[in-house]
């Protein structure tokens, strides 16, 4: 750790820095099942899949007035693939996939209220990060951890085809090849290894030696919610934690910046426990 706060002190001084942002959930159903995730539900009928374009433009206007200037879009990936609820939603309002109605979104947003539209999608194809190239100033994916073996039955990411390592690792390449300036990260806790952690960075690492379009790691940490499968699962202990921030920080390149969410260490963390903080732009995907 004290290696890894010297090259931060040396990249980036005291500087800490933040954008001011508003969510915008688009729609909260998913086809994936992770065993940690509290956003994704399923249909309820009599209401929406979808929050409307008069919905989202509310949203953001109500961000632009509290003083925000980015506009984050979070939603579940590729619902339409499971829910006949979801692909009709889409065709009443005239598209066939919900990275069409994003891409739609985020240019209302861009041009009726100047936020800077973020998009937080999921698995894209490459001509999807294009269409959204267009629309949004950066994207994002968490690679979350490259081991197949979180794929397996009772493990974190089950019956999760978008958490397939592999195409998680295409959606970032994507985005390099198109010079897309986006976020990425892991997710620690969720059933990995201390030598996956390290995997999972070296491939966030050539990654970004390929390409040089990413901006920021974000190292998140599982938390045990109710209501999910992993509900009584064990935390990461806050050493653990410490250490993958020091290590994020001494692996990847310094143009990297590093982020821990500050919401996630609540209840975990003491206020100051005499470690150096970890800095860098927020921006969670
Ligand atoms: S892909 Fe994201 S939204 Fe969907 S279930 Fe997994 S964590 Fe939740």
């Amino acid at each position: 750790m004290r290696a890894a706060a010297g090259v931060r002190d040396r990249l980036f001084g005291p500087r800490v820095s933040y954008s001011r942002k508003v969510f915008i959930p688009l729609t909260k159903l998913c086809r994936d099942n992770c065993g940690y995730c509290t956003f994704a539900r399923a249909p309820v009928p009599g209401e929406r899949a979808y929050l409307t374009p008069e919905e989202v433009l509310a949203v953001a206007r109500a961000g632009a007035e509290a003083g925000c200037k980015e506009a984050l879009f979070t939603l579940g990936d590729k619902p339409e693939k499971r829910y006949p609820e979801a692909r009709r939603e889409l065709r009443e309002m005239g598209f066939e996939t919900t990275i069409e109605y994003l891409v739609h979104a985020c240019r209302l947003v861009l041009e009726e209220t100047g936020l800077l539209p973020h998009a937080n999608p999921g698995v894209l194809l490459e001509e999807e990060v294009r269409a959204l190239r267009e629309v949004s100033v950066s994207q994002g994916i968490m690679v979350e951890q490259v081991s197949e073996r979180l794929l397996g039955r009772e493990m974190a990411h089950w019956a999760s085809p978008d958490k397939v390592p592999a195409r998680r690792l295409e959606t970032l390449g994507a985005a390099g090849r198109l010079r897309v300036p986006f976020t990425t990260g892991l997710l620690i806790g969720i059933g990995e290894t201390v030598e996956d952690r390290v995997d999972t960075l070296l491939a966030i690492r050539e990654q970004h030696e390929r390409h040089g379009h990413l901006q920021e790691c974000i190292v998140q940490n599982f938390r045990a919610k109710p209501g999910t499968r992993m509900h009584g699962a064990p935390e990461p202990s806050e050493d653990e934690m410490l250490a993958t921030i020091a290590l994020a920080r001494l692996l990847l390149p310094g143009d990297m910046t590093v982020q821990a969410p500050p919401n996630l260490a609540e209840g975990t963390q003491p206020a100051s426990n005499g470690t150096p903080p970890t800095r860098g732009t927020s921006t969670p995907a």
